[in-house]
């Protein structure tokens, strides 16, 4: 390994790195086991599902876990991968069958640092109706969540993105959105970070709960306007301790560890 010139790419590509080389892979495969586990804790993924983060050493490759569980995902399990969606070094481990998802958004979206898919339940039903997810509580819906039908891209499937050209025709229709839906299958979330990723996969799951109980109770509804969502999500993209997404990064790690800690549910 060029250990030289992996520190210097470090250096210049993550705010976090400190004078320790690695500091800033080590930080970030740290946020993607604990993203893993918060999604976990928090309903978003079950058994099924993943998040994935683009290598800070080199753009066209990005970590995720071998196929396990999010709930049960260390560090030892983050393996590199290409954006041909293989392991830069097949070791053998078994990888996820939806790794392609993950590969094809990184090659479309040089914004994108990080992907979350999961097959969170409130949000399915707004993929297979013409019911629009539209946004109450999720101002990163804007400027829309388009439906992916992967009979238009691949005809009869068993539902899966499971290669290249599925994925690229995912990718196509996310466009410059943050989220799209699979229809009847789950959704896919986007961001510039793990962490801002996280929170936008778990208000995702939020605003279709919360959208759905005020379809319960009748009548017109007002949804976030495009001008409001814009000065939220200006006001989430401050990094200021204790506010925005720091302080729910630390609630959610806390309990995420905590509740696993304690064999939960
Ligand atoms: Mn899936």
């Amino acid at each position: 390994m060029a250990k030289g010139k992996r520190t210097s790419a470090l250096r210049k590509t993550s705010a976090k790195a400190g004078t320790r080389p690695g500091a800033a892979l080590a930080a970030l495969i740290d946020d993607l086991v604990i993203g893993n586990r918060i999604l976990y804790d928090q309903n978003i993924v079950d058994g099924y599902g993943h998040i994935s983060a683009r290598d800070p050493r080199d753009q066209a490759h990005f970590l995720m876990s071998r196929a396990r569980a999010p709930g049960l995902v260390t560090g030892a399990d983050i393996m590199v991968f290409g954006l041909d969606g293989e392991p830069i070094k097949d070791d053998g481990r078994p990888v996820y069958s939806e790794r392609f998802i993950h590969s094809e958004i990184y090659k479309a979206r040089s914004d994108v640092h990080s992907v979350v898919h999961s097959h969170s339940p409130t949000v399915i039903p707004f993929s297979v109706t013409q019911v629009p997810l539209k946004p109450i509580r999720a101002p990163f819906f804007y400027p829309e969540v388009p439906v992916f039908e992967i009979r238009d891209a691949g005809g009869w499937t068993n539902l899966l993105v499971s290669d290249s050209a599925l994925g690229a025709a995912l990718a196509q229709t996310l466009g410059q959105n943050s989220v799209a839906l699979l229809r009847g299958h789950g959704n896919v979330v986007v961001g510039p970070t793990v962490r801002v990723t996280v929170y936008r996969a778990i208000y995702t799951e939020a605003n279709a709960r919360l959208l759905l109980e005020a379809k319960m109770l009748g009548g017109p509804i007002t949804y976030l306007a495009p001008e409001e969502a814009a000065l939220m999500e200006a006001n989430l993209a401050k990094p200021r301790p204790g506010h925005g997404h720091d302080r729910t990064w630390e609630m959610w790690k806390a309990e995420a560890l905590a509740r696993a800690g304690k064999g939960r549910r």
